[in-house]
Protein backbone atom coordinates (compact mmCIF):
# COMPACT_ATOMS: atom_id res chain seq x y z
CA UNK A 1 0.00 0.00 0.00
CA UNK A 2 1.30 3.59 -0.78
CA UNK A 3 1.11 6.05 1.55
CA UNK A 4 1.01 9.48 1.27
CA UNK A 5 3.88 10.22 3.64
CA UNK A 6 6.09 7.54 2.62
CA UNK A 7 5.94 8.47 -1.09
CA UNK A 8 6.75 11.91 -0.20
CA UNK A 9 9.61 10.80 1.94
CA UNK A 10 10.96 8.55 -0.83
CA UNK A 11 10.70 11.88 -3.28
CA UNK A 12 12.24 14.01 -0.79
CA UNK A 13 15.71 11.38 -0.41
CA UNK A 14 15.24 10.98 -4.56
CA UNK A 15 15.87 14.73 -4.52
CA UNK A 16 18.64 15.16 -1.81
CA UNK A 17 20.39 12.75 -3.79
CA UNK A 18 19.97 13.96 -7.15
CA UNK A 19 21.04 17.62 -5.35
CA UNK A 20 24.11 15.42 -3.68
CA UNK A 21 24.98 14.75 -7.49
CA UNK A 22 25.10 18.00 -8.55
CA UNK A 23 27.08 19.01 -5.70
CA UNK A 24 29.45 16.47 -6.47
CA UNK A 25 29.66 17.53 -9.76
CA UNK A 26 29.99 21.08 -9.21
CA UNK A 27 32.90 20.65 -6.87
CA UNK A 28 34.70 18.02 -9.46
CA UNK A 29 34.19 20.81 -12.01
CA UNK A 30 31.96 19.03 -13.90
CA UNK A 31 28.70 19.20 -15.74
CA UNK A 32 26.01 18.07 -13.29
CA UNK A 33 24.25 16.66 -16.30
CA UNK A 34 27.60 14.70 -17.27
CA UNK A 35 26.51 12.69 -14.42
CA UNK A 36 23.10 10.02 -14.78
CA UNK A 37 21.62 8.42 -11.61
CA UNK A 38 20.69 4.46 -12.01
CA UNK A 39 18.38 4.12 -9.12
CA UNK A 40 19.04 0.74 -8.17
CA UNK A 41 15.64 -0.41 -7.31
CA UNK A 42 16.20 -4.27 -6.62
CA UNK A 43 13.72 -6.00 -4.17
CA UNK A 44 11.97 -2.68 -4.25
CA UNK A 45 7.92 -2.94 -4.83
CA UNK A 46 6.39 -1.67 -8.02
CA UNK A 47 4.36 0.93 -5.52
CA UNK A 48 7.97 2.73 -4.90
CA UNK A 49 9.13 2.50 -8.07
CA UNK A 50 5.92 4.55 -9.32
CA UNK A 51 6.72 7.04 -7.13
CA UNK A 52 9.83 7.90 -9.14
CA UNK A 53 8.06 7.35 -12.15
CA UNK A 54 5.68 9.74 -11.78
CA UNK A 55 8.00 12.73 -10.40
CA UNK A 56 9.91 11.81 -14.02
CA UNK A 57 12.75 9.42 -12.94
CA UNK A 58 12.67 7.45 -15.79
CA UNK A 59 16.74 4.84 -15.83
CA UNK A 60 16.60 2.48 -13.05
CA UNK A 61 19.07 -0.63 -12.52
CA UNK A 62 18.03 -4.14 -11.63
CA UNK A 63 20.11 -6.78 -10.61
CA UNK A 64 18.27 -10.11 -11.20
CA UNK A 65 16.09 -10.59 -14.80
CA UNK A 66 13.27 -12.70 -13.61
CA UNK A 67 12.53 -10.21 -10.95
CA UNK A 68 12.86 -7.23 -13.07
CA UNK A 69 10.76 -8.96 -15.67
CA UNK A 70 7.80 -9.05 -12.87
CA UNK A 71 8.16 -6.14 -12.15
CA UNK A 72 9.02 -3.93 -14.91
CA UNK A 73 7.06 -5.36 -17.95
CA UNK A 74 3.48 -3.73 -16.95
CA UNK A 75 5.92 -0.38 -16.07
CA UNK A 76 7.51 -0.47 -19.58
CA UNK A 77 4.68 -0.49 -21.35
CA UNK A 78 2.70 2.55 -19.11
CA UNK A 79 6.51 4.74 -19.22
CA UNK A 80 7.59 3.42 -22.84
CA UNK A 81 11.14 5.67 -22.28
CA UNK A 82 12.13 4.04 -19.00
CA UNK A 83 15.70 2.98 -19.47
CA UNK A 84 16.69 -0.13 -17.54
CA UNK A 85 20.24 -1.36 -16.78
CA UNK A 86 21.07 -4.35 -15.40
CA UNK A 87 23.49 -4.19 -12.81
CA UNK A 88 23.93 -7.87 -11.50
CA UNK A 89 25.47 -10.71 -12.85
CA UNK A 90 24.07 -12.60 -16.26
CA UNK A 91 24.12 -15.95 -17.01
CA UNK A 92 24.00 -17.09 -20.61
CA UNK A 93 20.79 -18.95 -20.16
CA UNK A 94 18.91 -15.76 -19.04
CA UNK A 95 20.25 -13.68 -22.01
CA UNK A 96 17.27 -13.66 -24.05
CA UNK A 97 14.70 -12.20 -21.72
CA UNK A 98 17.61 -9.50 -20.82
CA UNK A 99 17.85 -8.43 -24.00
CA UNK A 100 14.03 -8.45 -24.52
CA UNK A 101 13.79 -6.24 -21.10
CA UNK A 102 17.28 -4.03 -20.88
CA UNK A 103 18.29 -1.59 -22.29
CA UNK A 104 21.83 -1.28 -21.08
CA UNK A 105 23.90 -4.45 -19.65
CA UNK A 106 26.44 -3.23 -17.70
CA UNK A 107 27.69 -6.70 -16.72
CA UNK A 108 29.53 -8.17 -19.30
CA UNK A 109 32.58 -9.68 -18.49
CA UNK A 110 33.06 -12.63 -20.45
CA UNK A 111 33.37 -13.88 -24.06
CA UNK A 112 31.11 -16.25 -24.14
CA UNK A 113 28.39 -14.05 -22.75
CA UNK A 114 29.25 -11.26 -25.33
CA UNK A 115 28.82 -13.95 -27.90
CA UNK A 116 25.60 -14.96 -26.41
CA UNK A 117 24.25 -11.28 -26.55
CA UNK A 118 25.15 -10.89 -29.81
CA UNK A 119 22.93 -13.79 -30.91
CA UNK A 120 20.05 -12.35 -29.15
CA UNK A 121 20.80 -8.51 -30.82
CA UNK A 122 20.61 -10.49 -33.67
CA UNK A 123 17.27 -12.93 -33.21
CA UNK A 124 15.82 -9.88 -31.67
CA UNK A 125 17.01 -6.63 -34.17
CA UNK A 126 17.32 -4.97 -31.53
CA UNK A 127 20.67 -3.17 -30.15
CA UNK A 128 21.76 -2.30 -26.70
CA UNK A 129 24.49 -0.44 -24.90
CA UNK A 130 26.96 -2.22 -23.02
CA UNK A 131 29.64 -1.69 -20.35
CA UNK A 132 32.13 -4.42 -19.26
CA UNK A 133 32.31 -5.08 -15.40
CA UNK A 134 36.05 -5.25 -13.95
CA UNK A 135 36.72 -7.12 -11.01
CA UNK A 136 38.47 -4.20 -10.18
CA UNK A 137 39.81 -5.43 -6.41
CA UNK A 138 40.61 -8.83 -8.50
CA UNK A 139 38.42 -10.32 -6.04
CA UNK A 140 37.72 -14.27 -5.66
CA UNK A 141 34.35 -15.43 -6.53
CA UNK A 142 33.36 -11.93 -7.55
CA UNK A 143 32.28 -11.09 -11.03
CA UNK A 144 33.30 -8.94 -14.00
CA UNK A 145 36.78 -9.71 -15.83
CA UNK A 146 40.21 -9.17 -14.37
CA UNK A 147 41.86 -5.48 -14.83
CA UNK A 148 44.59 -6.58 -17.04
CA UNK A 149 42.36 -8.96 -19.25
CA UNK A 150 39.67 -6.43 -19.87
CA UNK A 151 41.26 -4.21 -23.20
CA UNK A 152 41.48 -8.16 -24.55
CA UNK A 153 37.85 -8.62 -23.96
CA UNK A 154 36.90 -5.14 -25.28
CA UNK A 155 38.41 -6.11 -28.43
CA UNK A 156 36.50 -9.10 -28.89
CA UNK A 157 33.23 -7.62 -28.07
CA UNK A 158 33.82 -5.38 -30.64
CA UNK A 159 35.19 -6.84 -33.58
CA UNK A 160 34.13 -10.25 -33.23
CA UNK A 161 30.60 -9.65 -32.02
CA UNK A 162 30.09 -5.75 -33.00
CA UNK A 163 28.47 -4.88 -29.27
CA UNK A 164 28.23 -2.14 -28.45
CA UNK A 165 31.08 -1.18 -25.51
CA UNK A 166 30.65 2.31 -24.00
CA UNK A 167 32.07 2.24 -20.68
CA UNK A 168 33.32 0.21 -17.40
CA UNK A 169 31.70 -0.96 -14.50
CA UNK A 170 32.72 -1.89 -10.82
CA UNK A 171 31.87 -2.94 -7.18
CA UNK A 172 34.77 -2.38 -5.37
CA UNK A 173 35.55 -4.46 -2.52
CA UNK A 174 33.36 -4.26 0.34
CA UNK A 175 34.84 -2.27 3.95
CA UNK A 176 38.00 -1.28 2.20
CA UNK A 177 38.83 2.59 1.18
CA UNK A 178 37.14 2.80 -2.25
CA UNK A 179 38.71 5.82 -4.31
CA UNK A 180 41.93 3.63 -5.23
CA UNK A 181 39.28 1.35 -7.24
CA UNK A 182 37.53 4.02 -8.81
CA UNK A 183 40.81 5.95 -9.46
CA UNK A 184 42.30 2.44 -11.47
CA UNK A 185 38.85 2.19 -12.96
CA UNK A 186 38.82 5.64 -14.31
CA UNK A 187 42.47 5.07 -15.53
CA UNK A 188 41.51 1.55 -16.92
CA UNK A 189 38.69 3.47 -18.79
CA UNK A 190 41.15 5.97 -20.62
CA UNK A 191 43.57 3.60 -21.34
CA UNK A 192 40.61 1.83 -23.38
CA UNK A 193 39.01 5.24 -24.25
CA UNK A 194 35.50 4.87 -23.24
CA UNK A 195 33.72 7.04 -22.26
CA UNK A 196 31.55 6.26 -19.56
CA UNK A 197 32.40 5.07 -16.23
CA UNK A 198 29.90 3.36 -13.65
CA UNK A 199 30.97 3.59 -10.11
CA UNK A 200 29.69 4.58 -7.14
CA UNK A 201 26.23 3.82 -4.79
CA UNK A 202 25.23 5.11 -1.37
CA UNK A 203 27.86 5.20 0.35
CA UNK A 204 30.39 6.52 -2.06
CA UNK A 205 29.10 8.26 -4.95
CA UNK A 206 30.28 11.89 -4.55
CA UNK A 207 33.48 10.51 -4.13
CA UNK A 208 33.06 8.40 -7.49
CA UNK A 209 31.87 11.20 -9.16
CA UNK A 210 34.64 13.19 -7.93
CA UNK A 211 36.94 10.71 -9.67
CA UNK A 212 34.87 10.28 -13.02
CA UNK A 213 32.02 8.65 -12.38
CA UNK A 214 29.38 9.08 -15.28
CA UNK A 215 26.79 7.25 -13.99
CA UNK A 216 26.09 6.15 -9.95
CA UNK A 217 24.07 3.37 -8.96
CA UNK A 218 21.72 4.42 -5.88
CA UNK A 219 19.28 2.51 -3.87
CA UNK A 220 19.24 2.90 -0.20
CA UNK A 221 20.12 6.79 0.07
CA UNK A 222 16.29 6.67 -1.83
CA UNK A 223 14.83 3.95 -0.56
CA UNK A 224 16.08 3.15 2.80
CA UNK A 225 17.00 -0.22 3.43
CA UNK A 226 16.40 -3.57 1.73
CA UNK A 227 14.57 -5.19 3.98
CA UNK A 228 10.78 -3.51 3.54
CA UNK A 229 8.69 -5.69 1.32
CA UNK A 230 6.02 -3.13 1.15
CA UNK A 231 6.01 0.78 1.30
C1 LIG B 1 22.21 -2.75 -4.96
C2 LIG B 1 23.26 -2.27 -5.88
C3 LIG B 1 23.60 -0.92 -5.92
C4 LIG B 1 23.02 0.12 -5.00
O1 LIG B 1 23.58 -0.01 -3.73
P1 LIG B 1 23.14 0.94 -2.53
O2 LIG B 1 24.25 0.81 -1.55
O3 LIG B 1 21.84 0.42 -2.03
O4 LIG B 1 23.02 2.31 -3.06
C5 LIG B 1 24.54 -0.54 -6.86
N1 LIG B 1 25.12 -1.42 -7.69
C6 LIG B 1 24.82 -2.73 -7.66
C7 LIG B 1 25.49 -3.64 -8.62
C8 LIG B 1 23.90 -3.19 -6.75
O5 LIG B 1 23.62 -4.49 -6.72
Amino acid sequence: MESASLASGLEERYRAVCNGIARAARQANRDPESVQLVVASKTQPVDAIEVLLRIGHRVFGENRVQEAQDKWSALKARYPDVRLHLIGPLQTNKAKEAVHLFDVIETVDRGRLAKVLADEQLKQNKTLRYMIEVNIGAEKQKSGIMPDDAALLLDQCRNEYNLQIDGLMCIPPADQQASPYFARLAKLAGEMSLPNLSMGMTADYPLAIQLGATHVRVGTAIFGHRIAVTL
